[in-house]
Protein backbone atom coordinates (compact mmCIF):
# COMPACT_ATOMS: atom_id res chain seq x y z
CA UNK A 1 0.00 0.00 0.00
CA UNK A 2 1.24 3.99 -0.64
CA UNK A 3 0.79 5.60 2.33
CA UNK A 4 0.83 9.65 1.58
CA UNK A 5 -0.22 11.21 4.94
CA UNK A 6 -1.73 14.21 5.12
CA UNK A 7 0.58 17.56 5.86
CA UNK A 8 -2.49 19.47 7.19
CA UNK A 9 -4.54 17.52 9.48
CA UNK A 10 -7.96 19.15 10.14
CA UNK A 11 -8.58 16.71 13.73
CA UNK A 12 -8.08 19.98 15.43
CA UNK A 13 -10.92 21.49 13.87
CA UNK A 14 -13.52 18.22 14.30
CA UNK A 15 -15.71 18.46 18.01
CA UNK A 16 -16.72 15.27 18.22
CA UNK A 17 -19.69 16.72 20.41
CA UNK A 18 -20.35 19.31 17.27
CA UNK A 19 -20.52 18.06 13.89
CA UNK A 20 -22.63 17.09 10.92
CA UNK A 21 -22.67 13.79 10.04
CA UNK A 22 -22.39 12.93 6.00
CA UNK A 23 -20.99 15.77 5.43
CA UNK A 24 -17.48 16.01 7.97
CA UNK A 25 -14.94 13.75 6.56
CA UNK A 26 -12.14 12.50 8.22
CA UNK A 27 -8.49 13.33 7.44
CA UNK A 28 -7.65 10.34 4.32
CA UNK A 29 -9.77 8.02 2.12
CA UNK A 30 -8.23 5.06 -0.13
CA UNK A 31 -7.93 5.01 -3.40
CA UNK A 32 -7.57 2.38 -6.20
CA UNK A 33 -7.88 2.50 -10.07
CA UNK A 34 -8.73 0.12 -12.44
CA UNK A 35 -7.01 0.20 -15.96
CA UNK A 36 -5.82 -2.51 -18.55
CA UNK A 37 -8.05 -5.20 -16.86
CA UNK A 38 -6.18 -5.06 -13.69
CA UNK A 39 -6.51 -2.58 -10.31
CA UNK A 40 -3.37 -0.94 -9.51
CA UNK A 41 -1.69 0.13 -6.44
CA UNK A 42 -4.16 0.75 -3.27
CA UNK A 43 -2.87 4.38 -1.84
CA UNK A 44 -4.00 5.73 1.24
CA UNK A 45 -3.79 9.87 0.81
CA UNK A 46 -5.19 12.87 1.95
CA UNK A 47 -9.18 13.12 1.41
CA UNK A 48 -10.41 15.53 -1.13
CA UNK A 49 -11.94 15.98 -4.56
CA UNK A 50 -10.62 14.26 -7.48
CA UNK A 51 -10.77 15.68 -11.15
CA UNK A 52 -13.46 14.44 -13.57
CA UNK A 53 -15.12 15.19 -16.83
CA UNK A 54 -19.20 14.92 -17.53
CA UNK A 55 -18.13 12.63 -20.14
CA UNK A 56 -17.29 10.19 -17.33
CA UNK A 57 -19.13 6.98 -17.52
CA UNK A 58 -20.06 6.80 -14.24
CA UNK A 59 -22.24 9.53 -14.13
CA UNK A 60 -23.91 8.55 -17.81
CA UNK A 61 -24.49 5.10 -17.72
CA UNK A 62 -24.52 4.74 -13.57
CA UNK A 63 -21.84 1.90 -13.27
CA UNK A 64 -21.53 2.89 -9.82
CA UNK A 65 -22.21 0.80 -6.27
CA UNK A 66 -21.44 1.68 -2.95
CA UNK A 67 -20.91 -0.26 0.94
CA UNK A 68 -22.23 1.40 4.38
CA UNK A 69 -20.59 0.05 6.99
CA UNK A 70 -18.81 0.98 10.47
CA UNK A 71 -16.14 0.87 12.82
CA UNK A 72 -16.18 1.30 16.82
CA UNK A 73 -14.13 2.78 19.15
CA UNK A 74 -14.69 1.29 22.95
CA UNK A 75 -13.95 2.92 26.28
CA UNK A 76 -10.09 1.89 26.06
CA UNK A 77 -9.99 3.42 22.90
CA UNK A 78 -9.52 -0.04 20.86
CA UNK A 79 -11.23 0.21 17.43
CA UNK A 80 -13.31 -2.40 15.55
CA UNK A 81 -15.15 -3.07 12.37
CA UNK A 82 -18.38 -5.01 12.32
CA UNK A 83 -18.39 -8.32 10.20
CA UNK A 84 -16.12 -6.67 7.21
CA UNK A 85 -16.08 -9.87 5.26
CA UNK A 86 -19.73 -9.64 4.58
CA UNK A 87 -19.36 -5.91 3.00
CA UNK A 88 -16.68 -7.00 0.69
CA UNK A 89 -18.36 -10.00 -0.40
CA UNK A 90 -21.49 -7.79 -1.25
CA UNK A 91 -19.57 -5.19 -2.69
CA UNK A 92 -18.33 -7.83 -5.15
CA UNK A 93 -21.63 -9.16 -5.85
CA UNK A 94 -22.98 -5.79 -6.57
CA UNK A 95 -20.05 -4.87 -8.49
CA UNK A 96 -20.74 -8.05 -10.85
CA UNK A 97 -24.33 -7.96 -11.16
CA UNK A 98 -23.24 -4.08 -12.85
CA UNK A 99 -20.33 -5.69 -14.80
CA UNK A 100 -18.02 -4.00 -13.02
CA UNK A 101 -14.47 -5.84 -11.99
CA UNK A 102 -14.41 -6.74 -8.30
CA UNK A 103 -12.20 -5.56 -5.84
CA UNK A 104 -9.74 -8.31 -4.29
CA UNK A 105 -10.48 -8.97 -0.16
CA UNK A 106 -6.83 -7.69 0.28
CA UNK A 107 -7.43 -4.23 -1.58
CA UNK A 108 -10.92 -4.00 0.56
CA UNK A 109 -10.23 -5.43 4.09
CA UNK A 110 -6.58 -3.77 4.54
CA UNK A 111 -7.78 -1.21 3.28
CA UNK A 112 -10.67 -0.55 5.22
CA UNK A 113 -7.91 -1.11 8.45
CA UNK A 114 -5.59 1.08 7.14
CA UNK A 115 -7.36 3.98 6.81
CA UNK A 116 -9.47 3.52 10.38
CA UNK A 117 -6.03 3.39 12.02
CA UNK A 118 -4.88 6.16 10.34
CA UNK A 119 -7.45 8.34 11.38
CA UNK A 120 -8.79 6.42 14.45
CA UNK A 121 -8.65 10.15 16.26
CA UNK A 122 -12.08 10.66 13.99
CA UNK A 123 -14.18 8.28 15.88
CA UNK A 124 -15.92 9.51 18.47
CA UNK A 125 -16.31 7.02 21.39
CA UNK A 126 -19.56 6.76 23.75
CA UNK A 127 -22.68 5.01 23.30
CA UNK A 128 -23.78 4.33 20.02
CA UNK A 129 -21.01 7.02 18.25
CA UNK A 130 -18.97 5.16 15.23
CA UNK A 131 -17.34 5.96 12.09
CA UNK A 132 -19.17 5.62 8.92
CA UNK A 133 -17.30 4.00 5.95
CA UNK A 134 -18.16 4.03 2.36
CA UNK A 135 -16.54 1.87 0.05
CA UNK A 136 -17.67 2.40 -3.18
CA UNK A 137 -16.48 1.57 -7.09
CA UNK A 138 -17.27 3.51 -10.08
CA UNK A 139 -16.85 3.60 -14.13
CA UNK A 140 -14.10 6.36 -14.13
CA UNK A 141 -13.51 6.33 -18.28
CA UNK A 142 -13.76 9.19 -20.16
CA UNK A 143 -16.50 8.01 -23.18
CA UNK A 144 -19.72 8.15 -24.48
CA UNK A 145 -19.90 4.91 -25.34
CA UNK A 146 -22.99 2.90 -23.78
CA UNK A 147 -20.94 -0.32 -22.93
CA UNK A 148 -19.19 -1.56 -20.03
CA UNK A 149 -16.21 0.94 -18.80
CA UNK A 150 -12.77 0.07 -18.82
CA UNK A 151 -11.63 2.37 -16.42
CA UNK A 152 -13.12 2.52 -13.20
CA UNK A 153 -12.11 3.69 -9.44
CA UNK A 154 -12.09 1.91 -5.78
CA UNK A 155 -12.45 5.23 -2.84
CA UNK A 156 -13.03 4.79 0.80
CA UNK A 157 -13.95 7.95 2.39
CA UNK A 158 -15.67 8.01 5.65
CA UNK A 159 -17.46 10.53 8.20
CA UNK A 160 -18.09 10.46 12.05
CA UNK A 161 -21.17 8.93 13.09
CA UNK A 162 -23.55 10.16 15.87
CA UNK A 163 -26.17 7.92 18.01
CA UNK A 164 -29.21 9.44 17.53
CA UNK A 165 -32.66 8.24 18.69
CA UNK A 166 -34.65 7.90 15.61
CA UNK A 167 -38.13 9.10 16.52
CA UNK A 168 -40.77 6.31 15.18
CA UNK A 169 -41.83 7.24 11.65
CA UNK A 170 -45.21 6.67 9.60
CA UNK A 171 -44.38 4.94 6.59
CA UNK A 172 -46.64 4.61 3.50
CA UNK A 173 -47.10 0.78 1.81
CA UNK A 174 -46.45 1.58 -1.61
CA UNK A 175 -49.32 0.76 -3.92
CA UNK A 176 -47.92 1.86 -7.58
CA UNK A 177 -44.27 2.12 -7.23
CA UNK A 178 -41.42 -0.41 -7.01
CA UNK A 179 -37.60 -0.42 -5.84
CA UNK A 180 -36.82 -3.61 -7.42
CA UNK A 181 -38.31 -6.47 -9.97
CA UNK A 182 -37.47 -9.97 -10.42
CA UNK A 183 -34.30 -9.83 -13.17
CA UNK A 184 -33.59 -6.62 -12.22
CA UNK A 185 -30.53 -4.54 -9.76
CA UNK A 186 -32.31 -4.61 -5.96
CA UNK A 187 -29.91 -6.62 -4.58
CA UNK A 188 -27.03 -5.29 -5.78
CA UNK A 189 -26.41 -2.00 -3.48
CA UNK A 190 -25.88 0.16 -7.05
CA UNK A 191 -26.42 3.88 -6.93
CA UNK A 192 -29.07 3.90 -9.25
CA UNK A 193 -31.61 2.38 -7.11
CA UNK A 194 -31.21 5.28 -4.81
CA UNK A 195 -31.77 7.75 -7.46
CA UNK A 196 -34.72 5.83 -8.10
CA UNK A 197 -36.60 5.64 -4.99
CA UNK A 198 -36.07 9.52 -3.95
CA UNK A 199 -39.45 10.65 -6.27
CA UNK A 200 -41.67 8.44 -4.97
CA UNK A 201 -40.48 8.53 -1.16
CA UNK A 202 -40.95 12.56 -1.78
CA UNK A 203 -44.54 11.97 -3.13
CA UNK A 204 -45.09 10.12 -0.04
CA UNK A 205 -43.56 12.44 2.34
CA UNK A 206 -46.14 14.68 0.37
CA UNK A 207 -49.05 12.56 1.93
CA UNK A 208 -47.60 12.69 5.15
CA UNK A 209 -45.16 9.80 5.57
CA UNK A 210 -41.66 9.42 6.24
CA UNK A 211 -40.99 6.31 4.45
CA UNK A 212 -42.34 3.69 1.79
CA UNK A 213 -42.21 0.26 2.51
CA UNK A 214 -41.50 -1.09 -0.60
CA UNK A 215 -44.10 -4.11 -1.98
CA UNK A 216 -43.55 -6.40 -4.45
CA UNK A 217 -43.71 -4.98 -8.33
CA UNK A 218 -45.90 -7.00 -9.49
CA UNK A 219 -48.87 -7.41 -6.89
CA UNK A 220 -47.70 -4.83 -4.31
CA UNK A 221 -49.28 -7.66 -1.68
CA UNK A 222 -45.88 -8.50 -0.28
CA UNK A 223 -43.57 -6.69 1.93
CA UNK A 224 -39.90 -5.91 0.69
CA UNK A 225 -38.24 -3.22 2.33
CA UNK A 226 -38.91 -0.32 4.27
CA UNK A 227 -36.67 3.15 2.42
CA UNK A 228 -33.39 1.58 2.40
CA UNK A 229 -33.68 -0.88 5.48
CA UNK A 230 -34.83 -4.49 5.37
CA UNK A 231 -38.46 -4.75 7.29
CA UNK A 232 -39.45 -6.99 10.46
CA UNK A 233 -42.73 -7.29 11.66
CA UNK A 234 -43.82 -8.91 14.66
CA UNK A 235 -47.51 -10.84 15.35
CA UNK A 236 -48.12 -11.99 19.00
CA UNK A 237 -44.45 -13.09 19.35
CA UNK A 238 -43.07 -14.27 16.27
CA UNK A 239 -40.96 -12.10 14.53
CA UNK A 240 -41.52 -12.15 10.40
CA UNK A 241 -38.88 -11.28 7.54
CA UNK A 242 -38.98 -11.31 3.93
CA UNK A 243 -36.07 -13.70 2.53
CA UNK A 244 -33.78 -11.70 0.95
CA UNK A 245 -33.77 -12.65 -2.70
CA UNK A 246 -33.18 -11.40 -6.33
CA UNK A 247 -35.35 -7.98 -4.75
CA UNK A 248 -34.23 -7.78 -1.51
CA UNK A 249 -30.93 -6.73 -0.02
CA UNK A 250 -28.92 -8.72 1.74
CA UNK A 251 -28.61 -6.77 5.09
CA UNK A 252 -26.07 -7.21 7.76
CA UNK A 253 -27.79 -5.65 10.07
CA UNK A 254 -30.90 -7.89 9.09
CA UNK A 255 -29.06 -11.28 9.39
CA UNK A 256 -27.63 -9.74 12.90
CA UNK A 257 -31.09 -9.15 14.15
CA UNK A 258 -31.88 -12.77 12.82
CA UNK A 259 -29.32 -14.18 14.80
CA UNK A 260 -29.23 -12.50 17.69
CA UNK A 261 -33.50 -12.98 18.23
CA UNK A 262 -32.57 -16.50 17.64
CA UNK A 263 -30.02 -16.57 20.58
CA UNK A 264 -32.72 -14.97 22.44
CA UNK A 265 -35.05 -17.72 21.97
CA UNK A 266 -37.49 -15.40 20.10
CA UNK A 267 -39.15 -17.22 17.08
CA UNK A 268 -38.13 -15.96 13.57
CA UNK A 269 -40.17 -17.26 10.29
CA UNK A 270 -38.01 -16.15 7.37
CA UNK A 271 -40.90 -16.18 4.62
CA UNK A 272 -42.85 -13.67 2.53
CA UNK A 273 -45.09 -10.79 4.66
CA UNK A 274 -48.43 -10.73 3.02
CA UNK A 275 -49.62 -7.11 3.43
CA UNK A 276 -53.11 -8.60 3.92
CA UNK A 277 -51.73 -10.33 7.09
CA UNK A 278 -50.24 -7.26 8.64
CA UNK A 279 -53.01 -5.35 8.36
CA UNK A 280 -55.43 -8.15 9.63
CA UNK A 281 -53.26 -8.56 12.40
CA UNK A 282 -53.34 -5.16 13.23
CA UNK A 283 -56.94 -4.67 13.21
CA UNK A 284 -57.38 -7.95 15.76
CA UNK A 285 -54.67 -6.98 17.62
CA UNK A 286 -52.10 -9.34 16.89
CA UNK A 287 -49.61 -6.83 15.25
CA UNK A 288 -47.04 -5.98 17.84
CA UNK A 289 -44.22 -4.35 16.21
CA UNK A 290 -42.72 -3.01 12.67
CA UNK A 291 -39.56 -1.77 12.02
CA UNK A 292 -36.80 -1.46 9.48
CA UNK A 293 -33.08 -2.32 10.22
CA UNK A 294 -29.74 -1.07 8.41
CA UNK A 295 -26.12 -0.14 9.43
CA UNK A 296 -27.25 3.91 9.24
CA UNK A 297 -29.99 4.11 12.28
CA UNK A 298 -29.46 0.39 12.93
CA UNK A 299 -33.55 0.58 13.72
CA UNK A 300 -36.26 2.75 12.83
CA UNK A 301 -39.42 1.90 14.35
CA UNK A 302 -42.70 2.57 12.72
CA UNK A 303 -45.99 4.23 14.56
CA UNK A 304 -48.48 3.90 11.26
CA UNK A 305 -48.70 2.47 8.43
CA UNK A 306 -50.37 4.09 5.18
CA UNK A 307 -52.67 1.52 3.59
CA UNK A 308 -55.28 2.13 0.80
CA UNK A 309 -55.24 6.07 2.01
CA UNK A 310 -55.61 5.75 5.30
CA UNK A 311 -52.77 5.85 8.18
CA UNK A 312 -53.49 3.17 10.44
CA UNK A 313 -51.80 3.91 14.03
CA UNK A 314 -49.54 0.37 15.27
CA UNK A 315 -48.99 0.21 19.13
CA UNK A 316 -46.72 1.82 20.96
CA UNK A 317 -44.30 -1.14 22.90
CA UNK A 318 -41.89 0.18 26.06
CA UNK A 319 -38.31 -0.47 25.58
CA UNK A 320 -38.29 -2.95 28.04
CA UNK A 321 -41.56 -5.07 25.54
CA UNK A 322 -40.34 -4.23 21.97
CA UNK A 323 -38.46 -6.27 20.26
CA UNK A 324 -37.15 -4.18 17.89
CA UNK A 325 -35.30 -2.00 21.18
CA UNK A 326 -34.05 -4.78 22.77
CA UNK A 327 -32.49 -6.62 19.91
CA UNK A 328 -31.11 -3.44 18.82
CA UNK A 329 -29.26 -2.85 22.41
CA UNK A 330 -28.11 -6.30 21.92
CA UNK A 331 -26.35 -5.31 18.37
CA UNK A 332 -25.29 -2.16 20.07
CA UNK A 333 -23.68 -3.58 22.98
CA UNK A 334 -21.65 -6.02 20.90
CA UNK A 335 -20.33 -3.46 18.31
CA UNK A 336 -18.86 -1.09 21.15
CA UNK A 337 -17.38 -4.21 23.15
CA UNK A 338 -20.03 -3.64 25.75
CA UNK A 339 -21.03 -7.34 25.48
CA UNK A 340 -19.85 -10.72 24.58
CA UNK A 341 -19.15 -11.64 20.78
CA UNK A 342 -19.61 -14.94 20.53
CA UNK A 343 -20.35 -15.00 16.62
CA UNK A 344 -16.94 -13.34 15.98
CA UNK A 345 -18.44 -10.12 14.68
CA UNK A 346 -16.22 -7.56 16.07
CA UNK A 347 -12.49 -7.50 13.75
CA UNK A 348 -10.15 -5.56 15.36
CA UNK A 349 -7.79 -2.54 13.40
CA UNK A 350 -5.27 -1.98 15.97
CA UNK A 351 -1.86 -1.52 14.33
CA UNK A 352 -3.30 -2.56 11.12
CA UNK A 353 -1.29 0.24 9.64
CA UNK A 354 2.07 -1.74 10.92
CA UNK A 355 1.63 -4.43 8.74
CA UNK A 356 -0.03 -3.42 5.31
C1 LIG B 1 -27.82 -0.96 2.51
C2 LIG B 1 -29.23 -1.41 2.40
C3 LIG B 1 -29.87 -2.15 3.43
C4 LIG B 1 -29.24 -2.40 4.78
O1 LIG B 1 -28.09 -3.19 4.69
P1 LIG B 1 -27.10 -3.22 5.96
O2 LIG B 1 -26.02 -4.13 5.50
O3 LIG B 1 -27.87 -3.76 7.09
O4 LIG B 1 -26.67 -1.82 6.20
C5 LIG B 1 -31.16 -2.59 3.21
N1 LIG B 1 -31.80 -2.33 2.05
C6 LIG B 1 -31.24 -1.62 1.07
C7 LIG B 1 -32.01 -1.36 -0.17
C8 LIG B 1 -29.94 -1.14 1.19
O5 LIG B 1 -29.38 -0.43 0.21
Amino acid sequence: MIIQKTENSRISTFDPNNFSFGSTFIDHMIICEYEDGKWGDVKLVPYGPIPFTPAMMGVNYGQACFEGMKAYKDKDGQVFLFRPEKNFERINKSAKRLAMPEVTEEMFLDGLKALVDIDRDWIPQGEGMSLYIRPLIFATEEALKARVANKYMFAIVATPAKSYYAEPVSVKISDHYSRAANGGVGSAKAAGNYAASFYPTQLAIEEGYEQIIWTDDATHEYFEESGTMNVFVRINDTIYTPPTSEKILDGVTRDSFIQLAKRRGIEVKIEPVAVKTVIEALKDGSLKEVWGVGTAVVTTEFQALGYEGVKLELPRLSAEESYAAILKKDLVDLQNNLSEDPFGWRVSVDHALETV
